[in-house]
């Protein structure tokens, strides 16, 4: 069950995501295609699929030909087991207490990252009469971001331990880059050094991983040499290159499309005088006569508050700018310059109509952020709506 679709039994506010499953699928098989067939593709759907729906996502995902994905709590992959998707599950930031014994039951793949990890899982696999070597694991290195991740001077140990292990299966070896879309980033550079070192200690340890993985949207994009067994991309799937700077950034980019549209409708309209100012401090003064449209949006649905006086949306396939301050439940636009424009007509938050376009990029410029807080900002409060 998806929470964002159950959050009240009937929509009848004009607010609503759709979410183009095909688009998901078709993008899933760019990025495959991109990688070739060597490479598996851990389909990321962390933060409930990037704001469009873990489930709908999974599900997708799955039947386009995605064998893994990758989530970042343990409680987010049982709601995917849940929902009867089979393919191999990736917790990525690994176990807290007392979820190794769900892990197991439900057949996640816990990435683990110390002692602490192994003696739970073995502890709870132990408790639940699993057969040796049965349990899959993927060490999550430490190769410069500081964050998770056994750091590498404790690989030597960790090692040794592992190798006694009666349960745990060394089946996967990552880490993250920090700087993966900047081409020409020198800690990238380091981090894959430090990296193929650790492999190398892992080999003479007499351990084969099977997966070895580095690889988030920039490096998907523009580093085939981080491409190895897999790779985890997240915001490719969704419709989005992340930006690449630096040397050859220009040629880079795959041709992906954005998933999820955010639509509403004019609610209200008002001539208002020259002179006269719109929405909260007043921050807006009309020029002009002008004709303001009213939205049920606000940034209480995630609609960014930064777009103030500085964004647009899309009415009848022409911009319409954002004038005075978004409230939390609702946003003014400027349609003077719409013929026609009326009292219902759907307006395009995020998305793209015969001439116009504005994508979640264009709000995260506005906004001084990343595309990734734009689409997870989306609030529970806006219905997903999934075209098939
Ligand atoms: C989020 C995440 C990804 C996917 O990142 P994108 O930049 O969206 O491709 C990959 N790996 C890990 C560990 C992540 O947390």
């Amino acid at each position: 069950m998806s929470s964002t679709q159950q959050k009240f039994s009937i929509h009848t506010r004009p607010n609503w995501a759709e979410v183009a499953l095909p688009v998901l699928e078709r993008n899933y098989r760019a990025v495959a295609a991109h990688v070739g067939p060597k490479v598996t593709v851990c389909s990321v759907i962390k933060c409930d699929a990037y704001g469009h729906g873990v489930v709908e996502c999974a599900r997708a995902l799955e039947r386009a030909g995605s064998h893994w994905l990758g989530v970042t709590s343990t409680e987010e992959g049982l709601a995917v087991r849940d929902a009867g998707v089979r393919a191999r599950i990736l917790v990525m930031t690994g176990i807290w207490r007392n979820e190794e014994d769900a892990v197991i039951r439900h057949n996640l793949t816990p990435a683990i990252a110390t002692p602490g990890h192994l003696r739970a899982l073995e502890t709870a696999a132990k408790a639940l009469g699993r057969p040796q070597h049965s349990l899959a694991v993927h060490l999550k290195l430490d190769t410069g971001m500081s964050r998770l991740g056994l750091p590498l001077e404790e690989l030597p140990d960790f090692l040794e331990r592992l190798k006694q292990s009666p349960y745990v299966m060394l089946e996967g070896v990552f880490s993250h880059l920090a700087s993966s879309e900047v081409l020409d980033a020198p800690d990238a550079e380091e981090q894959m050094a430090r990296f193929d070192q650790a492999m190398e200690t892992i080999h003479a340890a007499g351990l084969q991983p099977r997966y070895t993985h580095l690889a988030n949207a920039g490096a998907v994009e523009a580093r085939p040499a981080t491409w190895r067994e897999m790779v985890r991309p997240g915001l490719l799937l969704y419709g989005y290159n992340l930006p690449c700077s630096g040397p050859g950034a220009e040629k880079t980019g795959l041709d992906v499309h954005p998933v999820l549209s955010w639509k509403t409708r004019i609610i209200a309209l008002r001539d208002i005088p020259a002179g006269r100012a719109v929405g909260y401090n007043l921050t807006w003064t009309a020029k002009r006569s002008t004709r303001v449209a009213v939205l049920p949006v606000g940034y209480g649905d995630g609609y960014n508050r930064h777009l103030s006086n500085r964004g647009r949306v899309i009415v009848r396939d022409r911009y319409a700018p954002i004038v005075g301050n978004i409230s939390m439940d609702l946003t003014t636009v400027d349609v003077t310059e719409i013929p026609g424009a009326a009292l219902g007509d759907e307006v395009l938050l995020i998305g793209q109509s015969a001439n116009c376009q504005v994508g979640a990029q264009e709000h995260a410029d506005l906004a001084g952020t990343v595309i990734y807080e734009i689409l997870c900002g989306l609030s529970p409060r806006v219905p997903r709506i999934y075209v098939e």
